[in-house]
C-alpha cells in the first residue's frame, strides 16, 4: 500500500494558473484511462464515510486511489486507507480549497498506471472549491442533511457548477424532520437536469445509484 503526504506553501500559487493546470490534470487521467470524481462539500456534509463508501462497492472492481485535501492532518486519508485504499494526503495549510495546480503536484510521483479511479476529497467547503477546476470527470456535491435546509439557496454557484447532487445523511431525515423534497426542489430551481441522488453512506443507501449515475 502507499499513503503519502504532501504539505504545499499555496500563498505563492493562490491565484495561478489553475486552468493549465486542469487541463494538463485531465489530460494525465485521460493518458492513463482514470475516471477521476472531485468530492465537494462542508465540513461535517460526510465526504469521506461517502467515498468510503464508494470505495468498499468498487475496490473489488476498480484499482483506486484516495487524494485527500485538508488544511492538516491525515485522519481523511487515514479512514480511507484502512480498507486497503492508496491515499494521497494534501496539506494545504491555510487554503481553504484545492486547485489543480495542487493537485498535480501531489501527484507528480505517483504512478498513475496503476490507478483507474480517483476520488478527491476537497476542503470541506461549500464555497471556494467550486471555483477551482482540479481537471476531473466530474464534480460531485454533498449535502449533508444535518447542515440544515438552506444549503443549495445560500449556495448557487456550487450547485450551478456540479455535475452530480448527493443528499447524504438521508437516514437521520425522520428524526431530524428534515423536508427533503423541498431540498431537492432548490436543486431543481438552479439547475432542473442536475442529477440528484438520496444517499446514506452509513446504511449504504443509494450508494448504488451512485454508482451508476457515476457511469461506473
Ligand atoms: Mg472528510
Ligand atoms: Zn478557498
Amino acid at each position: 500500500m502507499s499513503n503519502k503526504t504532501v504539505s504545499i506553501d499555496v500563498q505563492k500559487d493562490l491565484f495561478g494558473a489553475n486552468k493549465g493546470a486542469a487541463i494538463s490534470n485531465a489530460d494525465e487521467f485521460k493518458k492513463h484511462g482514470i475516471h477521476a470524481f472531485d468530492v465537494m462539500g462542508s465540513v461535517g456534509s460526510g465526504k469521506t464515510l461517502f467515498i468510503e463508501a464508494l470505495c468498499e462497492k468498487m475496490s473489488g472492481r476498480y484499482k483506486i486511489l484516495m487524494v485527500a485535501g485538508d488544511l492538516a492532518t491525515r485522519i481523511d486519508a487515514d479512514r480511507v486507507a484502512s480498507h486497503g485504499i492508496d491515499t494521497v494526503q494534501i496539506n494545504t495549510g491555510n487554503a481553504c480549497h484545492l486547485d489543480a495546480r495542487m493537485v498535480r503536484f501531489a501527484l507528480k510521483d505517483v504512478d498513475l498506471s496503476k490507478y483507474e479511479l480517483v476520488f478527491i476529497e476537497n476542503v470541506g467547503n461549500l464555497i471556494c472549491p467550486a471555483g477551482y477546476s482540479l481537471g476531473v470527470e466530474k464534480r460531485i456535491v454533498l449535502l449533508g442533511i444535518t447542515e440544515g435546509p438552506y444549503m443549495v439557496r445560500k449556495h448557487p454557484l456550487t450547485i450551478k457548477r456540479a455535475d452530480i447532487i448527493v443528499i447524504n445523511k438521508i437516514d437521520l431525515a425522520e428524526v431530524l424532520d428534515f423536508d427533503v423534497e423541498a431540498l431537492v426542489s432548490d436543486v431543481r430551481e438552479v439547475d432542473s437536469d442536475l442529477p440528484v441522488f438520496l444517499v446514506s453512506s452509513k446504511t449504504g443507501q443509494g450508494i448504488d445509484e451512485v454508482v451508476h449515475g457515476l457511469g461506473l
